[in-house]
Parts: C-alpha cells; sequence; structure tokens
C-alpha cells in the first residue's frame, strides 16, 4: 500500500518550470488523499497559472512513477489572494522564506514535554550534519531559546525593516524572547500574538536555509490553526512524552495537521523522556513514564517515531547552562544526531 509520504516524495521531484522549485516548496500541493488504489491530488494556484495543465501531467507521471497500480486524479482549486498587509500595518510577504528548503513545526499538545528542548538540539544536530538550519521560536507563552543558547539578553539588529536573526553553533536563532525583558510575561493574545509570531517568521533575514525549525506554543489552538494555515509548513514533527495524558494531548496534534484546512504531512513523533538512564549505570533504563507509549501511538495513527530521546542529567543541564547536549559527543548528543538523521530520511535529503 502506498502512503502519503511516498506521494510526497514523488511530487517534490515535480519542478515549476517557471519558478525552478519544487511544487510543495511552493505550497502548490493542497492535499493529498489516498483510498485504495486511487490518488487524489489537489493542486492550488493563486490566479491562473499557464503551467496548470503540465504540472498535472507532471504530478500524474510522478505518481506512477512509484505507485503504477494506482489510478491518479488531479484536482485544481483557486485560492484567495493572501492580502499583503497585516493588522500590524507592515508587509509580510513570503520573500524571507523563499530560499528555504523545509520548514518543519515542532509542536507539542501540552507543555512541558520537551518540544523546546527537542527543537533546538534538532537544530544544532542538523547544523552538525552540514546542514544550514534556522530555528524561529514561536512559543510565545515560553519562549526559552534565548536561554536554552546562551543568547539571553541579545538583541537582535535589524537591517531595510528585516530583523538579523543571532548566530551560534552554526544555527540562525530567532525568538520572541529577545523583544521581551527576562522574566517579564508575554502577555499577547490572540490575533496580537498570531501577527507578531509570523512576523517573527516571515520578517526575518534567513537568508538560504536547508531547514527552517519552529517551535511552536504547545497546544492546538486558535494561534497554532492560524499559523500552521498561513505559514507554508512542508511538514510537522509532534513532540510527546509516553505518559497517557501527554499521549491524549498529541493526539489532538495529530488530529489538528490532519484537518481538512491544514492538511500538512507529519514526518513523525518523537517520544521524549522515553527511559531514564543514571550516567553511572548507562546500560539501565528506566520506564518512568511507561514504555514505548509514543511507539503505541506512532503505529496506532500510521506516522513515524523519528527517534525516543531518553530523560538524562546532561540534556536538562545543558539547556539551563545554554549548551544543548546535541552539541556533545556522548549518547546524548548521539540521540538527537540519530533524530536528525531520521529527518534528513523523511524529507529526501
Ligand atoms: P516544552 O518546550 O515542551 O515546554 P522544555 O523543552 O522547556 O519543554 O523542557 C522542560 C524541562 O524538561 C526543561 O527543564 C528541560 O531541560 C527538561 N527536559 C526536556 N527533555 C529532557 C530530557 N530528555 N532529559 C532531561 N531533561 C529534559
Amino acid at each position: 500500500m502506498i502512503t502519503q509520504e511516498q506521494i510526497l516524495l514523488a511530487l517534490r521531484e515535480v519542478e515549476h518550470p517557471a519558478k525552478d522549485r519544487d511544487i510543495l516548496s511552493l505550497g502548490i500541493v493542497e492535499g493529498v488523499d489516498i483510498t485504495d488504489d486511487k490518488v487524489t491530488i489537489t493542486l492550488g494556484f493563486q490566479g491562473r497559472d499557464p503551467l496548470t495543465d503540465y504540472l498535472i501531467a507532471a504530478c500524474k507521471s510522478a505518481v506512477k512513477r512509484v505507485a503504477p497500480q494506482c489510478e491518479t486524479e488531479v484536482r485544481t482549486i483557486l485560492k484567495e489572494r493572501k492580502p499583503t498587509k497585516k493588522q500590524t500595518g507592515l508587509e509580510l510577504g513570503m520573500d524571507e522564506i523563499e530560499h528555504i528548503g523545509k520548514i518543519v513545526a515542532v509542536s507539542s499538545g501540552k507543555g512541558g514535554v520537551g518540544k523546546s528542548t527537542v527543537a533546538v538540539n534538532l537544530a544544532i544536530a542538523l547544523a552538525r550534519l552540514g546542514y544550514k538550519v534556522g530555528l524561529a521560536d514561536a512559543d510565545v507563552y515560553g519562549p526559552s531559546v534565548p536561554k536554552m543558547t546562551g543568547t539571553e539578553g541579545m538583541i537582535p539588529d535589524s537591517e531595510d525593516e528585516l530583523i538579523l536573526p543571532i548566530e551560534k553553533y552554526g544555527v540562525k536563532w530567532m525568538s520572541i524572547g529577545y523583544f521581551a525583558q527576562p522574566g517579564q510575561a508575554l502577555i499577547w493574545r490572540g490575533p496580537m500574538a498570531c501577527n507578531a509570531l509570523k512576523q517573527l517568521i516571515l520578517q526575518v533575514r534567513w537568508g538560504e536555509l536547508d531547514f527552517l525549525l519552529i517551535d511552536l506554543p504547545p497546544g492546538t489552538g486558535d494561534i497554532h490553526i492560524s499559523l500552521v494555515h498561513d505559514i507554508p509548513l512542508s511538514g510537522a514533527i509532534i513532540v510527546t512524552t509516553p505518559q497517557d495524558v501527554a499521549l491524549s494531548d498529541a493526539e489532538k496534534g495529530v488530529n489538528m495537521f490532519r484537518n481538512e484546512n491544514i492538511r500538512k504531512p507529519i514526518y513523525g513523533l518523537v517520544e521524549n523522556m522515553a527511559w531514564f538512564t543514571p550516567a553511572e549505570l548507562p546500560e539501565n533504563r528506566y520506564y518512568i513514564f511507561g514504555k514505548d507509549g509514543g511507539k503505541k501511538m506512532a503505529d496506532q495513527y500510521g506516522i513515524d517515531l523519528l527517534g525516543q530521546i531518553p530523560i538524562v542529567q546532561s540534556i536538562r543541564e545543558g539547556g539551563d547552562a545554554g549548551t544543548p547536549a546535541a552539541l556533545n559527543d556522548g549518547p546524548d548528543g548521539k540521540a538527537f544526531l540519530d533524530l536528525g538523521k531520521k529527518l534528513l530520511d523523511k524529507c529526501g535529503y
């Protein structure tokens, strides 16, 4: 049985000849549905595209290559043009993210499961693997990237109305936390928070990147839905811990990305705090929050388990000290490098 991921990978090979980029990263693919032996692809265009027929044919032959047994239907829809002026009065165009290969949301159903820890360490791991990486910390409720990366108190410069990211550990960082006084709670709510977050992603001089990770706020509320709808995400990673309460919140995350108005691929689940390993007994595993909860959930929803990260003291200490564990060569660093490699695989890099 062919999977949605396989079809998406095949569609990545379909280039828009006038734009020199593939139709997935251009945000043209609105959805892929598979029922039995039929694949239905929905392409969305803002206005009339003279190459529509060419792209339909190219999609059909891309599917034929990976799933010759399947019948393919390609539907087209006309998308509403996005307004270029937002409530902030600033232009929030897509120019700054034009040169980004993959925009990947890191999300969690609830707070405290280690979403930011995973996002920061994954960013560093991908950079260590030789990729150009940026991370936008959009966790308006608790921006932790400045502290976790030892960049607290730094104030980003700006140039031509664009914010310049802070560079450290080979990654370009941007966080809403750079614009708040330490200890000061951000009280943005609703549309204001949403606009600020979009600005934090779209008005940053990222330059050329292979990956932009977005550390989303925990949960699946209106802000999330608006963000994941408006930002041209390539896909999402969901972080959970193995216990039932966390898993049921993570399920809401799965449903959000699979919602028919959102439909973004889920690259996989990361089970954080999968077991505890004391430094002095590196072979021992204690399943404090239950065993394989994330793995079972991933199986149930038909998504990949990208990684299981143990509870290790050095991961917590690295986060508090601004020197993330992914910089290490020990097993803690390796856990994140392995996660990075899995993501590369999923993205077809
Ligand atoms: P979230 O972003 O989901 O709210 P954080 O990433 O801020 O969660 O993590 C919450 C706390 O748990 C932090 O103190 C962090 O250092 C710690 N933590 C996260 N993952 C691990 C881990 N695998 N091992 C040890 N401590 C961890």
